[in-house]
């Protein structure tokens, strides 16, 4: 097998995983957790122990250089990065590969694609990064397709140009965020666009799936960091005007940006860049009681000082990150700017979060290193590491999974309160004992936050999909009655459909059914996504 290729069960490229420390980190935690393993470890697939059915696409000669039936490649191209994608890896079950994986070198193999996809009546899912984890690159696809296509758009992964007096660059879609970031360093520039899964996703990825980087505030959505689009539909190709700002009507570039693929392929955006931060400041505040926690961080949100991170984690996931010892709720608090000192900002914050309760270290500076010592330190790389988990945990037979929504501060303890209270029963009813739920803010807002919800507990072998499906169903539940969207950053994929069909006003899904039928008349682009095809 390559070694430079991808794990087709998990988390980055063959050879990339937890240590041994990490390992035993973790099984140590399931013990304490839950006072037992789930049974035998299962050891993750191998490619040969899988068989697919035959492809029902031939490759014409003029696409034999893009085109494959590559065995390995179409497991890649099969599941994203959720846990039900690797529940299903370690089962080895992979009913519904794609028939053939497209590797594009340039636009016009993009065009070439949809062309003979349009041809033969194939369905095509453009594929990033592949890090979806709500079913967008798989493909299940219902109706009447001659076979499915896979485009990969990796291979486009160049900053074309870059205009550094209005910042901002012109960047191929496939470009994965570490060559990204790169290719802009020379030029003392960055997206500054960091989601979890930075490592193995793409641009075009996070525009299609409308991504929240890390930042708690201000400039973390990519949708604010776009400039211009250039698509690819299967109608032809439509490119906006770059410019900073525009009021000519509904902005084209929206229409595209969470349009998850189902209205063309994105092959180059302008992207809004940033001078590299060179002040920081970051200290961690710890509060006893995590309802007073959430009201320091609303008056921080609504305080006008931005901090580029206002992480408040509950005591339990802090535990689980080893960034606490679970008796508080732990505020990872920080500043930057490439222009100017932050520790006014940050002695303003401090005040605070001391009036609504918080504590500190007194005896320490906030840390100038971006969150790479302290209770900060210890959750920063657990955050960067947790990638990595996901595959292990499934071997252990664990199950472990996270959603996410944004709710308004007035609603928000009641959402609080309905969420936990649901999931906790539902892990309770349907695996027979009780589980672990934990909550984190991630983005924040002056009018209300992003909760991010994790949870953690032991499914029965062998049913671990059907237990995952009934606790998802009633966090997703819980969150709609709430009031909050059934996902924040996540995406909406295949997975969210039924939640999301309620959500949305049905006058807008008419639009959007109009502007598929206008762009994808045929229906060929990931179909399910957002709507039937
Ligand atoms: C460990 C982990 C951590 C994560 N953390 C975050 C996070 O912090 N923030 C966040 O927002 N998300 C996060 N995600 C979810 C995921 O990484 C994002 O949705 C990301 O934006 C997907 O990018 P991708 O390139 O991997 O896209 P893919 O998974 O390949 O595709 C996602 C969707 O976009 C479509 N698509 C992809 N490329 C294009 C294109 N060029 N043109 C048109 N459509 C396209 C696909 O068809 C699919 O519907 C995380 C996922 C994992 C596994």
């Amino acid at each position: 097998m390559d070694a430079n290729r991808y794990k087709f069960w998990g988390w980055g490229r063959v050879g990339e995983e937890a240590t041994a420390e990490e390992r035993a980190g973790l099984k140590a935690h399931m013990l304490l957790r839950f006072g037992t393993m789930n049974g035998d470890e299962m050891a993750p697939p191998r490619a040969d122990e899988i068989t697919l059915p035959p492809p029902r696409l031939g490759i014409p000669a003029t696409l034999a250089d893009v085109l494959t039936a590559d065995h390995e490649d179409r497991l890649i191209h099969s599941y994203g990065k959720s846990y039900p994608d690797s529940v299903r890896a370690f089962a080895r079950q992979y009913p519904h590969p794609p028939d053939l994986v497209a590797h594009p070198a340039n636009e016009a193999d993009v065009i070439a694609v949809l062309d003979h996809a349009d041809s033969v009546g194939a369905a095509v899912i453009p594929f990033g990064g592949g890090s979806s984890v709500v079913g967008g690159v798989e493909p299940a696809v219902r109706g009447d397709y001659a076979g499915v296509i896979s485009l990969d758009l990796q291979a486009l992964d160049r900053v074309l140009e870059v205009d550094t007096v209005s910042r901002a660059a012109r960047i191929q879609a496939g470009v994965l965020g570490p060559h990204l970031e790169a290719q802009l360093k020379p030029y003392g520039l960055t997206l500054r666009h960091y989601p979890q899964s930075f490592e193995y996703s793409s641009l075009g990825g996070w525009i299609a799936t409308r991504a929240g980087g890390h930042f708690a505030t201000v400039l973390t959505h990519i949708d604010d960091l776009v400039e211009n689009t250039r698509v690819v539909t299967p109608r032809g190709v439509c490119e906006s005007r770059r410019l900073p700002g525009s009021g000519a009507g509904p902005s084209p570039d929206r229409m595209f940006i969470g349009s998850e693929g189902i209205l063309g392929v994105i092959t180059e955006a302008w992207m809004r860049l940033q001078a590299r931060p060179v002040f920081r400041a970051g200290t961690a505040v710890r509060f006893r009681d995590w309802h007073r926690g959430v009201a320091a961080v609303r008056l921080l949100s609504q305080s006008g000082l931005s901090p580029s991170n206002c992480r408040i984690i509950d005591a339990e996931e802090a535990a689980m990150t080893r960034a606490g010892d679970g008796s508080a709720a732990i505020l990872v608090l920080a500043f930057e700017s490439a222009d100017h000192p932050v520790e006014a900002w940050m002695a303003r914050a401090l005040e605070i979060a001391g009036g609504a309760g918080g504590e500190w270290d007194t005896g320490a500076a906030p840390a100038t290193d971006g969150h790479r010592s302290g209770e900060s330190g210890a959750w920063r790389n657990a955050f960067l590491r947790a990638p990595y988990y996901r595959e292990v945990l499934t071997g252990f037979g664990a199950m472990y999974d996270t959603f996410e929504t944004a709710i308004t501060w007035d609603r928000f303890d009641a959402l609080y309160a309905d969420v936990t209270g649901a999931v906790h029963r539902a892990i309770r009813e349907v695996t027979g004992r009780e589980g672990s739920v934990s909550c984190r803010f991630t983005h924040l807002y002056p009018d209300g936050p992003a909760p991010y919800f994790s949870f953690y507990c032991l499914p029965k072998r062998g049913s671990e999909l059907e237990q995952w499906r009934e606790i998802k169903q009633a966090a997703s539940e819980a969150l709609i009655a709430a009031g909050g969207t059934i996902t924040h950053h996540h995406a909406i994929g295949r997975d969210h459909r039924p939640w999301y069909d309620r959500q949305r006003p049905e006058l807008f899904a008419t639009a959007l059914r109009a502007a598929k039928q206008a762009l994808d008349p045929k229906g060929l682009l990931n179909p399910g996504v957002l709507i039937d095809p």
